[in-house]
């Protein structure tokens, strides 16, 4: 090729190249493979190592990174870049609304909408355009100055180069990086013994501000625009998006005009729930003013615009005291160390009290009475302590250290070889105890209503109970006697007692609180033996032949069935209560190997090399699941095979589960 050939083909490849970046990384859509890409974007690579001088700043090329820099350049922003106040509740809401009108006439207060966005965790950008090309981009630094990371940002793919207009352009948006990435990264951290990194923002900015641009370029950064500065005639903040669309940027999809503040509350507690759908990390929503008059004429507080706020999602993590750190003795004589925690609320409500799991997680997290520490909590479970915090340490906290004998009974403990725990072995341990009436009165097991810790308590205190069986020989004359015990709840109690006195084998072999006996293994073990007779007689060697039980757990429970305890125990719950045996289907279970793959839809994608797809899709139907065309949320697998294409990207995307051939091999075999 001559130089007036290559040109032309440049010319081209740029086209395509930047065609498939803007489906790809602006649309979400993929319409070649990324290693076709990639081979296009050697090509022209090629070329240009040709004939340099043919390198233009807007060369998709050039996204990879030039040299490192010294330092950053300062940039002041043509206009202040402002941030948000934080509001956390309707209230809240309802007072900024009320704050704004008072600026506003009777007319402008009923022309008020909103246009509502995600808040994205990430860090806030400037791009500027001239003559269509990238010139400038930036931090938001103060807010007056920030700094020069045009070369770092060139590398993001989501973001233009070039635009289709000659005007000088500025425009505002966020870099972010997605959950996946912050997991990967993590993940290299770790292997290399590097500190993680706190939250998906954490590992934006700090990628964004990498001197070394080829950094930058080697983790996945993705961005959002969301503000058109320079005026294209604008009316409103939603013309703002449509422009800004148009004009080649990526907005976020999920944003969304509203017409009042309930609409805003609503759009709010939508995304509060389906947050977990999306593939990066929001804290809240941002609202804005739509019409941009009104918000102009609203001004700035501050560092925050007037006609903008911050909707946040209640904090999942916030700091606190450890006050004490106290052990909790569970029902199999497991020692738990608790924390008590100066009071604060998460997500709205308060803690108090948070698990330390064991000796190991105490030294691991390496907290002492008195550390301010970070808590959280994942999903909606107890509290965890995240993180100590031993900058804020005075030199007056304390070491915790594991008791050598029960607090309760003195009994010297033992420290399980299996876990990483302490145990008390004796069986007659009054908190143990306790724990196991709480245990068999709770839920999954005889669900006793009314029956909570404090009736127990109060039951084991005055000797009216020794063990649960005891439960249903109490009679009303026995409770009104308690103090503050009203006629009608000891009679109320009675009766939710007698109502159980009927109960499924299963639910019954779960209540007795067999160590390592969840609700599961008490279903295998009702169906396989059907009776407390047989399971009495059962040798250890028919306990372990059975399906999903393991040779602790067949251990666990040979040995309760041993213990002449327990087995005076079980006489006297054959005197007071029936126990009936109907098969239970446990969940998840195949009902038989035909159907080993019932109710699951699974997903082809790519050649796999042991089969056609004909047979893998035959293969399939015969075992009871389903084949789909196209990946859904209803998916329950996608197999990729080699050459995956862009379901593995939707699959990805809806958190369906992608195995590889071998994997896929394994689970029809
Ligand atoms: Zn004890």
């Amino acid at each position: 090729m001559d130089k007036y050939q290559s040109q032309q083909r440049i010319n081209k490849l740029r086209e395509v190249i930047n065609h498939h970046r803007y489906l790809y990384h602006v649309l979400d859509k993929q319409e070649i493979s990324d290693s076709a890409l990639d081979s296009l974007k050697k090509e022209l690579f090629d070329i240009e190592q040709t004939y340099p001088e043919l390198i233009t700043e807007d060369s998709p090329t050039q996204r990879v990174g030039g040299k490192p820099l010294k330092e950053f350049k300062k940039i002041k922003h043509h206009q202040r870049m402002l941030s948000f106040n934080d509001s956390f509740s309707k209230e809240d809401m309802q007072d900024w609304q009320e704050r704004i009108s008072k600026l506003l006439t009777e007319k402008e207060k009923k022309e008020i909408d909103f246009y509502a966005e995600l808040k994205i965790d990430g860090l806030a950008i400037e791009l500027i355009y001239e003559d269509g090309f990238l010139k400038t981009g930036s931090t938001r630094g103060d807010g007056t100055i920030g700094e020069d990371i045009t070369q770092n940002l060139k590398t993001v793919e989501a973001i233009p180069l070039r635009i289709d207009e000659k005007r000088k352009v500025i425009v505002r948006g966020e870099v972010f990086i997605s959950k996946k990435e912050f997991d990967r990264i993590n993940k290299i951290q770790k292997e290399k013994g590097l500190p993680l990194y706190a939250n998906p923002r954490n590992i934006a900015a700090g990628s964004v501000r990498q001197l070394n641009p080829k950094i930058t370029a080697g983790r996945k950064l993705d961005s959002f625009v969301y503000d058109l500065v320079t005026d294209f005639g604008q009316q409103t903040h939603s013309e703002k998006h449509k422009i800004l669309k148009a004009l080649g940027f990526k907005i976020n999809k999920n944003n969304k005009y509203c017409k009042s503040l309930e609409d805003v509350l609503r759009f709010r507690e939508h995304w509060l729930k389906d947050r977990k759908g999306l593939d990066y990390e929001i804290d809240g929503v941002v609202v804005i003013i739509n019409n941009n008059k009104i918000f102009e004429k609203l001004g700035v507080v501050g560092k925050a615009p007037k006609g903008a706020i911050a909707f946040k999602f209640p904090q999942a993590q916030v700091h606190t005291k450890v006050l004490d750190i106290k052990i909790q003795i569970g029902r199999t004589g497991a020692m738990t160390p608790v924390a008590t925690l100066k009071p604060v609320q998460i997500s709205g409500i308060t803690i108090t009290r948070a698990t330390l799991h064991n000796e190991d997680e105490i030294k691991r997290l390496g907290v002492k009475i008195g550390d301010t520490v970070i808590v959280g909590r994942a999903g909606d479970v107890i509290p965890d302590i995240v993180k100590v915090l031993p900058e804020l340490r005075t030199g007056h906290e304390k070491n915790f250290k594991m008791p050598e004998k029960c607090p309760s009974c003195q009994t010297k403990l033992v420290r399980s070889k299996t876990e990483a725990l302490w145990r008390c072995p004796n069986h007659k341990c009054f908190a143990r105890q306790k724990r196991n009436f709480y245990h068999f009165v709770s839920k999954s097991a005889f669900d006793i209503d009314g029956l909570g810790p404090k009736i127990i308590d109060r039951l084991l205190d005055e000797g009216l109970v020794q063990d649960p069986s005891d439960l249903f020989e109490l009679k009303e004359g026995d409770i009104v006697l308690l103090e503050r015990f009203a006629e009608k709840s000891a009679e109320n109690l009675i009766k939710s007692i007698s109502e159980k006195k009927e109960i499924t084998l299963s639910r019954f072999i779960y209540a007795l609180g067999i160590r390592n006996i969840g609700e599961e293994t008490a279903i295998d073990l009702a169906n396989n033996f059907g009776s407390v007779k047989k399971l009495k007689e059962a040798e250890l060697k028919t306990l372990e032949s059975i399906l999903n039980i393991g040779p602790i757990v067949a251990k666990s429970v040979y040995e309760w069935f041993n213990d002449k305890n327990n087995l005076k125990l079980l006489d006297k719950f054959e005197r007071v209560i029936t126990i009936k045996n109907h098969p239970v289907i446990r969940p998840g279970a195949p009902s038989d190997d035909g159907a080993k793959l019932k109710g699951k839809t699974f997903v082809l994608t790519g050649g796999l090399e042991t089969m056609t797809r004909d047979e893998a899709r035959d293969k399939i139907r015969s075992l009871g699941g389903d084949v789909s065309g196209s990946v859904s949320s209803k998916t329950s697998y996608l197999v990729a095979g080699l050459e995956p294409g862009s379901k593995e990207n939707k699959a990805e995307k809806l958190n369906v589960k992608i195995i590889d051939e071998k994997e896929f091999l394994d689970l029809i075999k």
